[in-house]
């Protein structure tokens, strides 16, 4: 991909770099100096830069797009609530009781639930609500996940060092500088579908474990899987050590099904985290779970603090209540699952075509593509597939008018509004970018 031929993001970068670092406003949207990409609008399942480029997105800002971009459903709503009601008044209207209700409707996992502004402070409240029930400190998180931008949770296994001859994995790191030792301390890290190590991390900190943290399916991690087994496998320490399970739903809540990863698992966490779909696009999240362990947010001496000044404003509660109502009673979900389903096929075609090794991962309406022959079923797996190759493929898909993340840890995200998109095109698109990715 390249903007040499793109005068107005150029100008519009050269610009940002004097009032901003790396010239953007969220470090994940600096793609270098010739392609960080500016828009100048969005419609369905499209983004138009600001050199009239138009492209079919799949990567629909990181997962909240569920419907598609300016759905006239979800904004007219918004736009009446801040027109009728207001934003923010720092009391209560009801409409956030309507959409606890509405999130009940579709997870039996949630009793009583809290807003938050984004995923990083859901997880936040999910965590400290965690810590705070169980009079625990420890965490343990999984080699590929990704639970936000606090401290806390800023610590990876290095996995990118790791030796695939020795297995030997380094210990855990932060994801880069400011980020106090001390906050290491609480965290312990294991990779997916590996029963031993859970094992032996219950055996050896079992009684200061809060809580297992963990995205069910890791929309960070190409879509990877947990199995039936393993979950439940977690599900059972959990139980058995008196830890509470989180499961992060930040990615793959009221997107890979109405209620969420737990729904295909039928195995329910204690506390889980909501944001992204929830909204399609307006900054809402939530966390809920058991009212047992909600309950633990109180005024009472070791009661948990929660609250912030946006939290559950009008414009994130009537998206939430918009969103919501239209993917509780439309088959919208089916909708996305038929797209991407017809989407996998086409791109198989397009790699056995070339004799690309390939596999899918994760549900249709994320699904995380992998050149290798098995599914990767953690992160250390997800390192022996070859990325490099997806990543020019994905480069020049972009060149070409399909937008998606060139990382292969980032799942194609379907939204309802890519039942538009001509798939015979698409193919097309794929095939070029396929036959060029393998000549470069
Ligand atoms: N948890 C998961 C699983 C996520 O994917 C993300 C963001 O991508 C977060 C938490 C943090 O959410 P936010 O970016 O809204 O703070």
């Amino acid at each position: 991909m390249s903007k040499k031929n793109k005068p107005n993001s150029n100008a519009m970068f050269t610009r940002a770099i004097d009032n901003m670092p790396l010239g953007v406003a969220d470090s994940y949207r600096y793609w270098g100096e010739e392609n960080t990409v500016f828009l100048s609008s969005m419609k369905g399942c499209t983004i138009t830069d600001c050199d009239e480029q138009t492209f079919v997105d799949f990567r629909l800002a990181y997962g909240p797009i569920i419907l598609g971009y300016r759905d006239e459903r979800i904004d007219n709503e918004v736009i009446s609530a801040i027109t009728t009601v207001g934003t923010i008044s720092g009391f209560s209207t009801g409409l956030d009781s309507d959409v606890v209700e509405l999130v009940k409707s579709l997870c039996p996992n949630i009793d009583k639930m809290r807003f938050s502004n984004s995923g990083t402070e859901a997880v936040i409240g999910a965590v400290r609500t965690a810590r705070g029930f169980t009079k625990r400190n420890k965490i343990v998180v999984v080699e590929g996940g990704f639970h936000g931008l606090h401290d806390e949770v800023m610590w990876k296994s290095d996995v990118d060092n790791w030796d695939v001859n020795t297995q030997q994995v380094p210990d855990i790191v932060p994801f880069g500088g400011g980020i106090p030792q001390s906050t290491r301390e609480h965290q312990v890290s294991v990779p997916l579908n590996d029963f031993d190590a859970i094992d032996a991390v219950f055996t050896q900190y079992g009684d200061d474990i809060a809580a297992i943290l963990i995205e069910p399916i890791m929309g960070n991690c190409g879509s990877i899987a947990s199995t039936q087994a393993y979950m439940q496998k977690l599900r059972d320490v959990c139980d058995n050590n008196g830890s509470l399970l989180i499961m992060d739903e930040v990615k793959t809540g009221f997107r890979v099904a109405k209620g969420g990863a737990q729904a295909l698992y039928g195995i329910f966490a204690d506390l889980t985290t909501y944001a992204k779909a929830m909204g399609n696009g307006y900054p809402v999240a939530a966390f809920g779970g058991r009212a047992e362990v909600m309950d633990t947010i109180s005024f009472a001496k070791d009661g948990v603090t929660h609250g912030g000044t946006y939290t559950a404003n009008m414009v994130a509660l009537s998206a939430a209540k918009a969103t919501l109502t239209v993917l509780k009673e439309t088959d919208a979900l089916e909708t996305i699952a038929n797209v991407g389903q017809k989407i996998q096929a086409l791109l198989s075609r397009v790699f056995t075509k070339f004799g690309v090794e390939h596999c899918f991962a994760g549900p249709d309406a994320m699904f995380g593509v992998h050149f290798g022959s098995k599914v990767p079923q953690n992160y250390r797996d997800w390192k022996q597939t070859n990325s490099d190759l997806y990543t020019q493929f994905a480069l020049n898909l972009i060149e070409n008018g399909v937008m998606l993340e060139p990382d292969s840890r980032e799942p194609w995200f379907i939204c309802e509004a890519h039942q538009t998109v001509d798939l015979n095109w698409l193919e097309q698109v794929a095939e070029q970018s396929m036959a060029a990715a393998i000549n470069e």
